[in-house]
């Protein structure tokens, strides 16, 4: 009953395949990895700052971040605050929020993807990793309110909303475990789910009190001025084509320039094997996200979702809405395509908008006719076992990384970026007992074994979500 859990199965795929050693060892030369950043085509894009200038010269800094996300721009944003004489950059290939962080559902959540609304680890940690997120989420939006840019965040509460009664006894079951452990969510059954999100195609949901709404690329600009201001240096339009590891690391510049560091970031996301890590653990897969044009009055009554929370269904190939300010609604999920050897250029699956909006017009069919102003896609970054990673790696273990958020990283970010400070400053004892601190998460295949095992289990997905 997890939000995103379609790729699970893939293991049990990809595993026939984890024999193949051999191929593994020489795929990267094989199959030469590209980088490729595609424009970012969401409605979120609008509210983007403009480019800060590129790098044009050789540099050199304490820590270089690379990639100016949301894990990114809180690395540098914290690793300055603990430590203000260290010299940050951070380079973007693009603009701030070009990747995931510019592009997604909005659904602001606590918890990990591998626990959200399940109990994996021991219950007492579960409450512990729950809180941690809260704790972190406050602290976002107290970064937001201090901001600039108003309405980043809407504190609205989400729903989890389950489609058939089997799922729904498990959610009633998880909220009654959870509660006990004193974490705040609530059972509603189809009438009191319909009274917040109009539609009565549920049979019941978790109310979660501590989730929110937020708009993606404001808050992109709320933690990149928040890094600016700590004295963070950011170019855009600026990729980073190789890394040179040693106890000094060189940056090899797509524009020829080479940047120093005595420590890195990586916040690449589903970038990263392109740099030439995580090619086996990280599978990047689309997503895609489609809104209407701002609806009137009389049609957004007509759905009866009376507020702006935010909600998902527990698919396997899972759907989440969202109401903007502005009268939208926007829905997102459904097919989530791999492209071969870790593909991160655009694909537009034809069919991607018409499965969105059967779903939104089976949620509330008085929009039929209304369609969609625009749709995008962005990547999500998987890990076999839905468990997110940070920590450090690298020959001097001067090379640190947050990634592994499969499509539940709007939160846990601002949180990676703090530990990835603290382990940077050589604090990782505050952080040992958190499973997702320097984990060593299961192995994907090589081609054409992930291709194959990966597809397979998307297409048997969409048909049992049928
Ligand atoms: C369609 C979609 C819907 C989602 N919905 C939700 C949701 O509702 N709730 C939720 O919690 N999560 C959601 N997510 C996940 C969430 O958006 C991500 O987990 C989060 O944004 C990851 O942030 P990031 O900074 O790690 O990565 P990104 O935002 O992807 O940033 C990585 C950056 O690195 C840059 N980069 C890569 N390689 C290089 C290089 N070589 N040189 C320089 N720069 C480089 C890229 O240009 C990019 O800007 C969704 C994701 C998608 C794609």
């Amino acid at each position: 009953m997890t939000r995103r859990n379609w790729l699970r199965g893939a293991a049990v795929t990809g595993g026939v395949a984890i024999g193949s050693a051999g191929l593994n060892a020489v795929a990267p030369a094989l199959f030469p990895e590209t980088p490729a950043f595609d424009p970012n085509h969401s409605l979120w894009m609008r509210a983007q700052a403009p480019h800060n200038p590129p790098l044009t010269t050789d540099a050199e800094a304490d820590v270089v971040v690379i990639g100016a996300g949301y894990t990114g721009l809180s690395a540098a944003y914290h690793i300055r605050k603990r430590s203000p004489r260290k010299s940050v950059i951070v380079v973007e290939a693009r603009g701030a929020g070009n990747g995931a962080s510019g592009r997604n559902g909005a659904m602001l959540l606590p918890n990990v993807a591998n626990e959200y609304l399940r109990l994996v680890s021991p219950p007492e940690l579960h409450k512990r990793i729950y809180d941690l997120t809260v704790e972190s989420m406050r602290n976002l939006e107290a970064l937001a309110a201090r901001a600039s840019i108003p309405d980043a965040i809407d504190h609205t509460g989400a729903l989890e909303a389950f489609a058939s009664e089997e799922s729904a006894g498990e959610g009633r079951e998880y909220v009654e475990k959870t509660r006990r452990l004193g974490i705040p969510v609530r059972y509603l059954d189809r009438e009191g789910t319909a009274a917040l999100i109009g539609t009565r195609a549920y049979a019941a949901s978790v109310f979660d009190p501590n989730a929110g709404h937020v708009h993606p690329m404001k808050l992109v600009r709320v933690v990149k001025e928040a890094a600016e201001a700590e004295g963070v240096r950011i170019y855009e339009d600026s990729s980073v084509r190789q890394v040179e590891e040693g106890a000094a690391i060189r940056l090899h510049m797509a524009g020829g320039q080479t940047v120093k560091a005595r420590a890195i970031v990586l916040a690449t996301n589903a970038f990263t094997s392109k740099l030439g890590y995580f090619r086996n653990t990280i599978a990047p897969v689309y997503n895609y996200v489609a809104v209407t044009r701002p609806l009137t009055g009389p049609e957004l009554a007509s759905t009866g979702w009376a507020g702006r929370m935010p909600f998902n269904d527990s698919r396997k190939l899972v759907h989440y809405l969202g109401r903007t300010a502005d009268g939208r609604i926007h829905i997102g999920g459904g097919p989530a395509p791999y492209g071969w050897n870790n593909g991160v250029r655009e694909r537009s699956d034809g069919q991607a908008a018409t499965i969105l909006e059967e779903e939104l017009l089976r949620l509330y069919p008085s929009l039929r006719g209304v369609g969609f102003e625009m749709a995008w896609n962005g990547m999500v970054d998987m890990t076999l076992d839905w468990a997110p990673l940070v920590g450090s790696t690298g020959t001097h273990n001067n090379v640190f990384y947050g990634l592994g958020y499969c499509g539940h990283g709007v939160n846990l970010t601002f949180l990676f970026g703090r530990i990835i400070a603290d382990l940077e400053a050589g604090g990782e004892r505050a952080w040992a007992e958190y499973p997702f601190v320097n984990r060593r998460a299961p192995y994907l295949p090589n081609e054409p074994f992930r291709w194959l095992g990966i597809r397979a289990t998307s297409l048997y997905y969409r048909f049992t979500d049928r």
